[in-house]
Order: structure tokens, then sequence, then C-alpha cells
């Protein structure tokens, strides 16, 4: 159940968006200004918001529980993905390489013919699975860094 929350994530804790998306998690970063449009998004689209603002959480619509935020504790990344993980029991099963790190779009599948002439040659030969961003046009394909942040992730779930 929990891999259909969806989140909105403040530019305070931007970081986290990231790390959600890793996770396979909708997760919308929100650079406004204007808290009230944050609520009013996170309300229309049943996002979860996550900020370290304490005035969002004081909200009526927040301690009514008609609105789900989570004020995050600390300033370092890893901790606040703990206490996401933590305070929604966040299923450990993640699935990395469904949604665009970048843009939250989800990726599409693509064969390793259509990616031939955009990756490097030596990704080319080494790598059969390749899944593209229909908005930023990104190649994605397990390489280094995606394996060094699936390998965080999954240290800081069992932790
Ligand atoms: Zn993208």
């Amino acid at each position: 159940m929990t891999s259909n929350l969806k989140f909105i994530v403040d530019i305070n804790v931007g970081k986290l968006a990231k790390w959600l998306r890793m996770m396979g998690y909708d997760a919308l970063s929100f650079d406004g200004s204007d808290d009230g449009q944050m609520v009013a998004m996170a309300l229309a689209e049943g996002r979860v918001i996550l900020t370290r603002d304490t005035q969002i959480v004081r909200r009526r619509v927040v301690t009514n529980g008609q609105l789900k935020a989570i004020l995050i504790q600390s300033d370092e990344p890893e901790q606040q993905m703990r206490q996401v993980v933590e305070t929604l029991t966040l299923d450990c099963q993640f699935r990395p390489f469904t949604v665009c790190l970048e843009c939250n779009q989800l990726l599409e599948k693509r064969s390793k013919q259509e990616v031939q002439a955009r990756v490097p040659p030596y990704v080319f030969k080494t790598q059969g699975q390749y899944m593209e961003c229909p908005s930023c046009h990104r190649i994605y394909w397990r390489g280094t860094h995606w394996e060094a942040m699936t390998k965080k992730l999954k240290k800081l779930m069992k932790s």
C-alpha cells in the first residue's frame, strides 16, 4: 500500500526528492516561496508534504488530519530520509529505475538498439537494460552511480 504514496518535497529538504524517486515514489519538488500554493497542490493531488517549516505543520488542514505533513528534524539528508522511512514505514522493496531522478516523470523502457547512438560505447557493450525519461530524455542504465545510490539506500533501510 505504501507504494502508492506521493510526495511534495519542500525546498528546505530538497535532497529527499531524489532519494524518494530512487525508491520509485512520485516526489514533486516544490521550489516556490508560497506555502499556500504547496499546501493547495498537496491537497489537490493527495501528496504528503515533507518540510522543515513548522508553520506548515501547524496549519489547520494538517492538524485536523485532512493533509499529511511530516516535519523533518535533521539537517542531514540521510537522517532525514531515515525519518521519512520510519514515520511512514516505507516498503524496503523499492523500485529504482522507474522515476526520473531529475524531473519526477515515469521512465519508459528502451531497447538497446534505440539508445545505441546516445550512450557511451562502453555502456552499450556492457548494459542490456535501458530506460528513458520522456520529459528530459535522459537515458538511465545500471551504472556505477546507480549502484552507489542503491547501496547507500539499502544500508539506510537496514540500520
Ligand atoms: Zn527527466
